[in-house]
């Protein structure tokens, strides 16, 4: 009988103890939020999804080389004589076509260390933090402005102005030189 009471008595005390803190706390503010209806207030210097202005980037893949985790490809092809590509905003010439620019976001570490040596700062980050994927692949974004046929066209051209440079070095170089000795002879002859 003594042990049927004690347990009645135990269950009403931790009843009242939860009820307690349950009341004790519906008057103190909310430290949680309802997210995803309300969105949390993000710290001054968050580092959240990378965004690349490609009318900006030159192609210098010097935010490749500094990525720790090798996330970003870069593929430039260079412009042939006559091509003009314009400047970026900070009064840079461009010179190199971009034709693959990707970050592959399941592997970037959100370190920032791209950002820092970019000489147009053209590649940073933005305020994006909800932008999960199913599929991995969806992760690796492509940045780069030109269509495929684009970037075939850009490497063709390249290759057929190498080619038809080499071609002319070659011509030139299988014609016979005239002599030295000769040369001068010409050269008295005029005097
Ligand atoms: S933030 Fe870091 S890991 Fe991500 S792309 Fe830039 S350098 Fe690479
Ligand atoms: S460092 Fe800047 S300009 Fe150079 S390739 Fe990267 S994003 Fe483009």
């Amino acid at each position: 009988m003594k042990e049927y009471f004690g347990n009645i008595y135990s269950a009403l005390a931790t009843i009242f103890i939860g009820m307690k803190i349950t009341f004790k706390h519906m008057f103190v503010p909310s430290v949680t939020i309802q997210y995803p209806e309300v969105k949390p207030q993000l710290p001054e210097r968050e580092r959240n999804r990378l965004y690349v202005n490609m009318d900006d980037c030159i192609g210098c893949d010097q935010c490749s080389r500094a990525c720790p985790v090798s996330c970003i490809e870069i593929e430039t092809t260079k412009s042939i004589p006559g091509e003009d590509l314009g400047k970026t905003s900070n009064g840079k010439k461009k010179a190199l076509w971009v034709t693959n620019f990707t970050i592959d976001f399941a592997k970037c570490c959100y370190c920032q260390l791209c950002v820092f040596p970019c000489p147009t700062d053209c590649i940073y980050m933005t305020d994006v933090y909800e932008f999960s994927e199913w599929d991995r692949d969806k992760l690796i974004y492509d940045f780069a402005t030109l269509t495929p046929d684009e970037r075939q066209e850009k490497r063709d051209n390249l290759a057929k102005f190498n080619a038809e440079k080499e071609a002319e070095k070659l011509k030139a170089a299988s014609e016979p030189k005239e002599p030295k000795s000769e040369i001068k002879k010409d050269q008295q002859e005029e005097k």
